[in-house]
């Protein structure tokens, strides 16, 4: 009956964790989707806790059930409890642009969940190659994606900025990860019944043979060899890069719980696993397409390393800029107005007052839409879900492929705090790092506006030809300060 029970449990777990998924595909009801979800993983692990039938043998060698005792519940229970509260307060607090760091360090935490399993379960399966295989597996995969995660996490909040890069990285990098998998699929063999090596003479008081010493010493050997592999594949990878590769480490998590699925033939944990892997894969070649750049290229080619300004065109001719008064004016006897949203949006915080500015535009009589590049921000969405949090109507946001076209019928492109996104050199500059990404083709439009701090370069760190484009304008200022500004002063002009 119970067994039953706990069946029940899972599908619904599985089920949920579908519909969830399903539903974050749209930022109206992603919100709900995760609570779904959330709540499917709450029945899992509750029905695990207490529907699981875990029976022991006796010392006439008969099976009986285990009953758990009250303690082992105490520590289950805090452990969830503290793990609650360092999740919950965390994810609170976390600020939109941090958000990357976050995912990074919450998966991490799944890749070494997954290690761990591997490294408790090796000695419950003696010479049982079937077993052997997903758990060594999980093992060398969540290893990797736990110290992949953690280098992601520091290099993300700055900690790690300066780019590390071994001589001949690529072939260091590929010769350890040879070296790895050919140690697993060793431990695998001499664990099993064929090598058998790894197993010594001990037994058991119930006659199943004992992990030998030195089984256990080649168990961690391999435990360490996979995080420092993690470590090494993700050093060089230049910061511009992070979020893909985050991607990328979301899904080896993935693929390392899935592993766990088959070991306890649980199909929550499958479902959840190879959810989490193929959205993981599908994202990271989704946001490779985006960049227009394969994924080797994003794992070997060592981009956007700095932050500062490593190059780029040769940049020749002047910026002017443009006063508020003066902007002011364009902007209200605009006819359609485009606004392009990037990083530094979400760095001032200005999703709310560039909502307002909308709203005046449009009750004035100008249409006003945004521009949404698919890389814009740190991570995929990120413009979609900052504007939403200030109401800006989910129509209105309309993609670089559907926007590109209308440019040329714009009075003014508002561009605030983006950079890369807007670069010609992806289209016109063949030693360009960005050359072939595809981007919003503002140029095309009658005016542009550019919000920003300063002359510094975006994420990529190289120049920005538009700057220097005669019909452009720079408005200099952070962009929650300026656009209040802009907002206070066509106010003043009712
Ligand atoms: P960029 O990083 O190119 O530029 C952001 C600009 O914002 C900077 O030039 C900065 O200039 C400005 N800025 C920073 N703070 C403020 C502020 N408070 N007020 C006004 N402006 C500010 O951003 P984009 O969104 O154009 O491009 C995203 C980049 O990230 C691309 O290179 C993309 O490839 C990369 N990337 C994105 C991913 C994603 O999933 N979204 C994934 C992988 C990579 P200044 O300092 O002068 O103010």
């Amino acid at each position: 009956m119970k067994h039953h029970l706990l069946e029940i449990c899972y599908l619904i777990g599985s089920v949920t964790f579908i519909i969830g998924m399903k539903m974050m595909g749209n930022a109206k009801t992603a919100r709900k989707g995760n609570l779904i979800g959330a709540t499917g993983m709450i029945i899992a692990i509750l029905g695990t806790i207490f529907l699981y039938n875990k029976t022991i043998v006796n010392e006439q060698g008969f099976e009986q059930p285990y009953k758990i005792p009250t303690l082992i519940y105490g520590l289950i229970f805090g452990a969830i409890a503290l793990g609650t509260v360092i999740g919950w307060m965390t994810a609170k607090k976390v600020q939109m642009t941090k958000m990357p760091e976050l995912v990074s360090m919450f998966n991490g935490m799944g890749g070494a969940c997954a290690a761990l399993i591997g490294l408790m379960e090796f000695e419950h399966y003696p010479g049982q190659v079937g077993p052997l295989i997903p758990i060594i597996a999980g093992l060398v995969i969540g290893s990797v994606s736990f110290s992949g995660s953690i280098i992601a996490y520091l290099k993300l909040n700055g900690t790690m900025n300066k780019p590390i890069r071994l001589p001949a990285y690529n072939i260091i990098n590929t010769v350890v990860m040879i070296g790895v998998f050919g140690f697993a699929s060793w431990i695998v063999y001499a664990a099993s019944a064929d090598g058998g090596s790894l197993w010594g003479m001990l037994k058991d008081g119930t006659g199943a043979p004992v992990m030998s010493g030195s089984a256990a010493m080649m168990l961690y050997l391999l435990f360490a060899a996979a995080l420092v592999y993690g470590i090494l594949f993700t050093v060089p990878i230049g910061g511009a890069d992070m979020p893909v590769v985050i991607s990328l480490l979301n899904s080896f998590t993935g693929l390392a719980a899935a592993f766990g699925g088959f070991l306890y033939d649980n199909y929550v944990m499958l479902t959840g696993g190879i959810l989490v892997g193929s959205a993981g894969t599908l994202l990271t070649l989704e946001m490779c397409k985006a960049m227009n750049r394969p994924l080797s290229n994003v794992i070997f080619g060592a981009f956007g390393g700095g932050g500062a300004t490593t190059g780029g065109p040769d940049v020749k001719g002047s910026i002017k800029d443009v006063q508020v008064s003066d902007l002011a004016v364009m902007m209200n006897y605009s006819k359609k107005v485009v606004i392009v949203p990037g990083y530094g949006l979400a760095v001032a915080q200005a999703q709310h007052v560039i909502h307002e500015l909308e709203m005046i535009l449009e009750e004035r009589g100008v249409e006003v839409k945004y521009a949404i590049h698919p890389v814009a921000g740190r991570m995929p969405g990120h413009m979609n879900v900052l504007l939403a949090e200030s109401n800006v109507a989910y129509e209105k946001l309309v993609e670089m492929d559907d926007i590109n076209p209308e440019f040329e019928q714009t009075d003014v492109v508002l561009i605030v705090g983006a950079n890369d996104v807007v670069n010609p050199a992806a289209k016109s500059d063949p030693s360009s790092p960005i050359y072939g990404m595809p981007i919003l083709e503002v140029d095309r439009a009658k005016n542009v506006i550019v919000n920003k701090r300063s002359m510094n370069a975006g994420y990529a760190g190289i120049d920005n030809l538009l700057f220097y484009d005669p019909k452009c304008s720079m408005f200099f200022g952070d962009a929650k300060k300026a656009l209040t500004e802009l907002v206070a002063e066509l106010k003043t002009m009712e």
